[in-house]
């Protein structure tokens, strides 16, 4: 072990014998007593040391024996501690492409942050390297979105959209002017493959493909975000199109802009969390008139260019993309069951609630109750139960990927 203080924290004292970590309220930390000796030393962890040489140090600068040990411990225990050696055989082969994790070196910084073990971090960052997601619609939103999930490390990210390339497809980040004309599909791979921080490893991809097809196009996904170009189908997301994500138990993510109003959420874990039939079943239950408006809104073919604000597009799929890179790396954000919406010109983003529906095929209300019947039960409680909710599912949607 190589012990690395969080470099992404930065120190100050906060009096003689008390040191602050970090400046932002969400991940700051303050450690004391703490003198100024055992401080200067903080400036030794710095990860090109192991723990033999550290020793030595704190002995040539008068550290009582057995300090230099405690203060590891006491800064591991804080969650302040990163390993620069850990992290195991894919974050070795990481770090043995300089290029590739200089590129990444802010998102690891970042990482660190919520990855409390020392050596989490590169872990959790070498792992995206091997996930497959789809993202299915290229427009504004959905090619920001993709390019932004290669950006930040996820290796195979498949867009799927039919049609060609329109001018008002174009964004920065997104699609580039001089795709107008092209097939979306081809446009959007060349766009996030230029957004990659390198060539992802691609293991014969293309049987990978036919595979999933033949499945269905959902086995192997370690998640799906519909990102359709028209945002009725965000707005009111058509629980049919959902079926085999859900039967599949695939984890999916819904983002989009409908005329004036982002929306990222919900995202979907199959009968865990509330699903698109039970965002219609609890808006029917709201406004009878709910289903006739849907059923209207459907039937007729958008003509015109639908309204879309560069600005709200980019907006959503930077947070469609945060959401979706914290589950995959095995936390639970907050649009899993909710739905977060901005507006222009406030942009004031708040979530709404997808409670889970009793009327819902999807059966996540019944599982819920039978659940909580089980837990008031006591002895018999199952372990999952005995969880809390966040680590349950983590726990779970990690072993699907
Ligand atoms: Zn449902």
């Amino acid at each position: 072990m190589h012990p690395m203080v969080k470099p992404a924290l930065r120190r100050g004292w906060r009096d003689l014998n008390t040191v602050q970590f970090g400046m932002a309220p969400a991940h700051a930390m303050v450690l004391g007593p703490m003198d100024t000796a055992t401080g200067s030393f903080l400036d030794l962890l710095d990860g090109t040391r192991g723990l033999p040489l550290l020793r030595e140090e704190g002995r040539k600068m008068g550290l009582p024996d057995g300090h230099v040990d405690g203060l590891v411990e006491r800064l591991a225990r804080s969650g302040l501690l990163d390993d620069s050696t850990g992290g195991g055989p894919a974050a070795d082969a990481l770090r043995k492409k300089k290029e590739v994790l200089d590129r990444l070196l802010p998102d690891l910084a970042s990482l660190s942050l919520v990855a409390p073990e020392p050596g989490d971090a590169i872990k959790r960052l070498a792992a995206r390297r091997s996930l497959h997601v789809q993202v299915r619609g290229a427009g504004r939103v959905g090619v920001i979105l993709a390019s932004l999930l290669a950006g930040a490390g996820v290796g195979e990210i498949d867009v799927r959209d039919i049609g060609r390339v329109e001018p008002w497809d174009v964004a920065p980040g997104g699609l580039p002017a001089d795709s107008i004309g092209e097939r979306r599909e081809e446009a959007a791979s060349r766009a996030v493959r230029r957004a990659a921080p390198d060539r992802p490893p691609r293991t014969s991809s293309k049987e990978k493909k036919e595979n999933e097809e033949e499945k269905g196009a959902v086995r192997g996904l370690s998640l799906v975000i519909l990102t359709p170009r028209d945002g009725l189908a965000v707005h009111a997301p058509d629980p049919a199109a959902a079926e085999a994500l859900i039967a599949s138990g695939t984890p999916h993510l819904y983002a989009g802009v409908v005329e004036g109003t982002g929306v990222v959420g919900p995202l979907v874990l199959p009968g865990d969390t509330g699903c698109a039939g039970c965002l219609d079943e609890g808006r029917a239950d709201r406004d009878p008139t709910w289903p006739r408006l849907v059923a209207q809104w459907r039937s007729g073919q958008q003509r015109r260019v639908p309204a879309c604000d560069l600005t709200l597009a980019a907006g959503v799929a930077g947070v469609a993309a945060g959401h979706a890179l914290a589950f995959l790396d095995g936390e639970l954000p907050s649009s899993a069951g909710a739905r977060w919406e901005a507006s222009v010109p406030g942009f004031d983003w708040h979530a709404r609630p997808v409670w889970p529906h009793p009327a819902c095929p999807c059966g996540t209300a019944e599982k819920g109750k039978g659940e909580r019947a089980s837990e008031d039960g006591g002895p018999h409680a199952t372990m999952a139960g005995q969880q809390p909710y966040a680590a349950r599912l983590s726990g779970t949607w990690r072993a699907h990927v």
